[in-house]
């Protein structure tokens, strides 16, 4: 007897009468507690899905910063923590430059660099171009 009930409706003896906020629930009328909004089994399903969805983007992150420090990686040899290098040449290698990176700014210049594991970079706007430092000569900059 679920006809006439509208979400929010006391029913005694059974509760609130709400419809499950689970998109992929089979069954969406429920009674429950007055702030409930799932079926305790779709809460859980729904918790699980969310906790997935938060590991697959930390994995895709890690991956991201993965393939940024292994362009890093290639590039420093030419940078050397002194020669510019154009952006573009690390864009079009994979370098995605909106991948997190820890921002810190250095002690002597006050530069701004990201750091991706044990390397860093500065940007220059100037002149599109990045330095590609190691972590530990940054002190000099
Ligand atoms: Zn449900």
């Amino acid at each position: 007897m679920t006809e006439n009930l509208k979400p929010g409706d006391y029913v005694p003896g059974k509760g609130y009468y709400h419809l499950c906020a689970f998109p992929k629930c089979a069954d969406p009328p429920f009674f429950g507690r007055k702030n409930q909004r799932y079926h305790p089994d779709c809460k859980k399903r729904i918790d699980a899905e969310r906790l997935a969805d938060k590991r697959k983007k930390t994995k895709d992150e890690n991956k991201i910063m993965e393939q940024n420090l292994g362009i890093l990686e290639d590039f420093y040899p030419s940078s050397l923590g002194t020669v510019e290098i154009p952006s573009k040449e690390l864009g079009l290698k994979g370098f995605d430059f909106n991948a997190s990176a820890r921002r810190i700014k250095t002690e002597k210049y006050g530069y701004v660099c990201y750091v991706v594991h044990g390397l860093a970079f500065r940007y220059i706007q100037k002149h599109d171009t990045i330095i590609i430092y190691k972590k530990d000569e940054l002190h000099r900059i």
